[in-house]
């Protein structure tokens, strides 16, 4: 077989199936670990029988909807190899996006600090503690979800990515505080689609329930952190959310009426769709 053939050929069956087409070289590339300009260079060749095999087999579950990470069984995020499987949310470019607002924050706001302590709630597969880690040495770093499977998945990155974090399995705020953790920067991104909402096929098939849904309104997760934040942070902090593209005026509602001593701002992502909240304690005018 060869590889412009086979490619052509499974472009047009993603069309036909509803998956982008893109899938298709995308996955070849990860699939083959070479780059995309060689494997166009040898694109009239024939392509190797073990590698089309199980290229075959991985199209097949693509054009089934499964998303092309748990094909896979890995995604990237901020050049960090991330494992992935049906345990945990697989990471996504906003909150990459995320992740950088926070770093320039915390260079921002505490150019002086020695430690950082942080706390990821809800970490999912590690994805932002890990790279929080990485990319600021300073960050002391806890990290909790309330499903231990995801967590299982999260140790492991965290182990491979030779990243140092405390884990702690528990609902929302309540391990910090039990802990008595003092914190300088809270970074969430709950669950936030509201629960009635109409999805694609590869995310509410094949992604946990648990990391998706937020309640009638997708905003369950924000009022519960917001009514207990002020037990574990320290006077001066700031706390980092992503949200729902369409919650800006719900979201300012909430923040205005349950943290009126706390100054806040809504920033768009690189889709300029309302993605991220930060809300500051005793810095940034708050
Ligand atoms: N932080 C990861 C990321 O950004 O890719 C995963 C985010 S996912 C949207 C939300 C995570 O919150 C899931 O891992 C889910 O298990 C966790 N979660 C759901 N309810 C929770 C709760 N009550 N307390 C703590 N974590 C919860
Ligand atoms: N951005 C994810 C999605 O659209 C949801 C993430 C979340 O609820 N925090 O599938």
């Amino acid at each position: 077989m060869i590889f412009s053939e086979t490619v052509r050929r499974y472009e047009r069956l993603c069309e036909e199936n509803d998956v982008p087409a893109e899938t298709v070289m995308a996955y070849l590339v990860e699939l083959s670990q070479r780059e995309r300009y060689d494997l166009y260079v040898h694109f009239e060749e024939d392509m190797p029988q073990d590698l089309a095999l199980e290229f075959e087999k991985g199209m097949q579950r693509i054009l089934n909807q499964e998303p092309m990470s748990h094909v896979l069984g890995y995604s990237w995020f901020y050049g960090y190899k991330m494992e992935v499987n049906p345990d945990v949310l697989i990471p996504r470019v906003e909150t990459e996006e995320l992740c950088a607002q926070i770093l320039a924050r915390m260079d921002e706001i505490f150019p002086d600090a020695e430690t950082i302590e942080t706390a990821d709630i809800g970490t999912g597969s590690g994805a932002i503690a890990i790279t929080l880690v990485k990319e600021e040495p300073k960050v002391h770093m806890t990290a909790t979800d309330i499903s231990e499977e995801a967590l299982v998945t999260a140790r492991r990155n965290a182990a491979v990515n030779e990243a140092d974090i405390e884990f702690m399995c528990g609902d929302m705020v309540k391990p910090l505080i039990e802990a008595g953790k003092k914190l300088d920067v809270l970074v969430s991104n709950p669950p936030y689609i509201p629960a009635e909402e109409q999805m694609e096929r590869s995310v509410v098939d094949f992604e946990p329930h648990v990391a998706l849904f937020g309640g009638s309104d997708g905003l369950k997760f924000y009022r519960q952190i917001f009514r207990d934040c002020q037990a574990v942070l320290k006077e001066k902090a700031f706390m980092a959310f992503e949200m729902g593209w369409d919650q800006r005026e719900a979201m300012s509602r909430l923040v205005e009426e349950m943290l009126p001593s706390a100054n806040y701002e809504i920033l768009k992502d690189m889709n300029g769709k309302d993605r991220m909240l930060f809300v500051y304690f005793g810095c940034k005018g708050a």
